[in-house]
């Protein structure tokens, strides 16, 4: 598998540190200017740089008072990192500022290196798939959820990601096959479902850097396995953020932030977490599901 995007953006950022260089270069050589979207895409399978960087963030939401403060981690290329915490610590908040539907008030958010001030807005787009924590489903068909962000896909392939986030027997379940309506009178979507169903969504977006909230509410033991072997296929080759409320999510994460009133109180493994944090361990006891 490869990742064109991720590497567009890695050449995006070391091009913007060479810039000067190159255009005496070209000067010199008077060699016609060549694009970052020109180069070829050099056949490595995960960007190089931690691909999301924050460096003493502090934010607050226009008008309010800060809540996120000084928070740093680094999600390292290739690796799951899980976010953890109370209801209202900030998690969301980590995702929508590497979204940059806010800018921070201080410090610093680097995806795949670069500033994501310095990032054009469709470069970090094509970078990030997002799935928030009620992921909307559009009334309309299966298939039209699905080409929201790849249209033209073809129906193998289609199919293929809801195999993969096990949602399958939705486009066999009636002869409409992915025609099928999800609305009224169509396929009834659970809260699960819809979830998944937005996780295939963006899996079909290829983006090599997946930020996902995941659902808080409770699901039977099917849902929840179905949503573990989805997360599971998420992060298959590429870097997820996810904003974790089940065990099962976390004690399979690289690297464990534990965020608490806008501050990262610890980072380390679940294991590590076990003995260190002292609030770590009282969300492991409740399973973790708290907000
Ligand atoms: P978490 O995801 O950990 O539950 P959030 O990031 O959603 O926490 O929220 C952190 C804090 O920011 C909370 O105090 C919340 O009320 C506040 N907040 C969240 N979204 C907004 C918003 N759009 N406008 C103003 N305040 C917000
Ligand atoms: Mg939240």
């Amino acid at each position: 598998l490869v990742m064109p995007l991720g590497q567009a953006l890695n050449a995006y950022a070391q091009l913007q540190t060479g810039l000067g260089a190159l255009q005496r270069i070209e000067e010199v050589l008077d060699l016609p200017s060549e694009t970052a979207a020109d180069r070829p895409a050099r056949p490595t399978a995960v960007i190089s740089e931690p691909a999301v960087v924050f460096e003493n963030v502090t934010f607050g939401y226009p008008g309010g008072e800060p809540v996120l403060r000084d928070v740093s981690f680094s999600v390292p290329a290739g690796s799951r990192v899980a976010l953890v915490g109370p209801s209202g610590a900030g998690k969301s908040t980590v995702l929508a500022l590497i979204e940059r539907f806010y800018e921070v008030t201080s410090g610093t958010i680097r995806v795949g290196g670069a500033d994501v001030r310095d990032l054009p807005r469709d470069a970090l787009r094509r970078t990030l798939g997002y799935v928030e924590q009620e992921a909307p489903v559009l009334a309309g068909t299966l298939r039209d959820n699905l080409l929201l962000t790849a249209p033209g896909t073809d129906s193998a392939r289609l199919l293929a990601a809801l195999d993969e986030v096990n949602l399958g027997a939705l486009a066999t379940r009636t002869p409409a096959g992915l025609d099928v309506q999800v609305g009224e009178g169509g396929v009834l979507l659970s809260g699960g479902e819809r979830q998944r169903l937005a996780i295939a969504r963006t899996l079909l977006a290829d983006a090599p850097i997946l930020l996902l909230d995941e659902p808080t509410s409770n699901l039977d033991a099917r849902n929840e396995a179905a949503l573990r072997e989805a997360i599971a296929a998420a992060s298959f080759q590429r870097t997820l953020i996810v904003v974790a409320h089940r065990l099962s999510t976390v004690v399979d994460s690289d690297r464990i932030v534990v965020v608490e009133a806008g501050r990262v109180v610890a980072t380390g493994t679940h294991r590590e977490l076990l003995d260190t944090s002292p609030l770590y361990r009282e969300l492991a006891a409740h399973q973790l599901l708290v907000s």
